[in-house]
């Protein structure tokens, strides 16, 4: 498997704290020769959402997850489920897909949210969700005026009304901090994504689907038939989903050379809040927040009163680079936070998100594989995003018209970025540019 980035970026990258909220469940590894009629790549949200709906109208569905169970961004997020999945603004989606194509993506991240919260009803997952909506807060007061000036364009895409939090009311709100105003937009919520990952495999298996851990394709051809190579065992297939996203491969297959890049995000966990603790800051809200910055940060109080607070992670996974990374989401934190600046952090991870040159995801077949597909490039916000593209390509996979509409913004097959393997090296003045923006 060829990568972009020095093998730690691939590895566990600290201490994840959703791993000691589930029991380990691992699936078996790929024993031997075994047939499909479909192979998925990778058993994050994308593949199991892909082989829960698959199996469920009976098609043999087998998943290759090269590490454990929930090893890849799927099982160490920030549990937002959320609008999003585009890093494209609204006037460029207007400029490329016209205003059906803008108001078909809408509708398509609202839907996302919608199957999220289905998929937890309809088989029972208990995912410690809570948030009502989610809030925008303005990191100064010209962001402020720009919430303010974006309610209306909130209504026509989303239909919903949000509501304008006024500085002076933050506090009453629970959302004490340096913080400008904020504006809560009622859709979307928060959860475990561990327990949710966990509770789609369970599904999965249930409806029929056959899930393997351990079990990394290290060749993938087609000889008439698909043919995936595992240290254990090798898988025949008719059809293949690449559902890798973020931990994708240069070669595998050789098409997505250069069309993804992967972008690593960061994420701390501090102790247990007590109810002084969080009077000293005057966050007692369980709102899932993130700001207005370009280079944002994303937080919440979590059900059992542990604050979680997110933001981009370094530009190498190299320990220079994770050092300096960690200093920084303890500033960024400590700045946000202050109240909270002797709070002990028990957990601190990383994990790779996925872009792609379009800044919109992609669904489909892949161009000249036949019985091909792939699903990803969520731009960090993947938990609803990558499982309702799951359940779209389990309905193109099956030659059917999808049960949700697939938005023109993604359809279009990924081209490649400039750069080829070094295209890493565009996110370091990028990251500089928007921090100019983010004064
Ligand atoms: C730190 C962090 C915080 C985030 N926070 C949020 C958030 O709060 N809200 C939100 O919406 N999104 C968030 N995201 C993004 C979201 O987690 C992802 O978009 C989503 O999980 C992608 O799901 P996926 O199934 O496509 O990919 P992944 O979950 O990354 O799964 C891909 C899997 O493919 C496997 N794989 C790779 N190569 C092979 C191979 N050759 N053989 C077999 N298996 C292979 C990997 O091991 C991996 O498990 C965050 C991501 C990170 C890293």
């Amino acid at each position: 498997m060829k990568r972009i980035y020095e093998p730690a970026a691939y590895g566990p990258q600290g201490a994840c704290f959703w791993a000691d909220t589930v029991p380990p469940d691992d699936w078996p590894t790929l024993p031997g020769p075994r047939h499909t009629e479909v192979a998925v790549i990778g058993g994050g949200f994308t593949g199991l959402s892909a082989a829960l709906h698959l199996a469920q109208d009976g098609v043999g569905v087998t998943v290759l997850e090269a590490d454990h169970a929930g090893y890849g961004a799927s099982g160490r997020n920030g549990g937002f489920c959320c609008l999003g999945g585009a890093k494209a603004s609204g006037a460029s989606l207007r400029r490329s897909y016209g205003a059906k194509g803008l108001k078909d993506w809408r509708a398509t991240e609202k839907a996302a949210i919608n199957t999220v919260a289905g998929l937890i009803e309809a088989h029972g997952i208990n995912a410690d969700s809570h948030s009502e909506g989610e809030t925008l807060i303005a990191h100064n007061a010209r962001a402020f005026e720009k919430l303010k000036a974006g309610v209306e364009e909130t209504q026509t895409d989303y239909g919903v009304t949000p509501r304008l939090i006024e500085m002076e009311d933050m506090a009453a709100e629970g959302l004490g901090g340096p913080f400008f105003g904020a504006l809560t937009t009622p859709l979307g919520f928060a959860l475990n994504p561990r327990k949710y990952h966990a509770g789609l495999a369970r599904a999965a298996q249930s409806a029929g689907a056959t899930l393997h851990a351990h079990s990394p394709v290290t060749s993938l051809k087609n000889n008439g038939t698909w043919r995936l190579q595992t240290p254990h065992g090798t898988l025949t297939a008719d059809r293949v989903l690449l559902a890798t996203n973020g931990y994708s491969s240069e070669d595998l297959p050789d098409w997505l050379r250069g069309r993804y890049l992967p972008v690593q995000s960061s994420v701390i966990v501090t102790e247990p809040l007590s109810d002084a603790r969080k009077a000293a800051q005057g966050w007692t809200s369980h709102q899932m927040a993130y700001d207005t910055r370009f280079l944002l940060h994303y937080f919440r109080l979590m059900p059992d009163n542990r604050f979680l607070f997110g933001m981009r992670g370094g530009l190498t996974a190299r320990p220079g680079s994770q050092a300096a990374i960690s200093r920084k989401i303890r500033a960024d934190f400590t700045q946000m936070f202050p109240g909270w600046r002797d709070v002990a952090l028990t957990h601190e991870w990383a994990g790779l998100v996925c872009l792609m040159a379009s800044l919109t995801p992609f669904a489909g077949p892949v161009p000249g594989h036949p019985s091909l597909f792939a699903g990803m490039g969520y731009h960090g916000n993947g938990v609803a995003m990558a499982s309702h593209t799951g359940m779209i390509l389990a309905d193109l996979m099956q030659g059917k018209a999808p049960r949700a509409p697939l938005p023109e913004a993604m359809r279009h097959p990924p081209r490649r970025f400039p750069l080829g393997r070094f295209r890493r090296a565009l996110l370091a003045p990028a990251y500089a540019t928007a921090s100019l923006f983010d004064l």
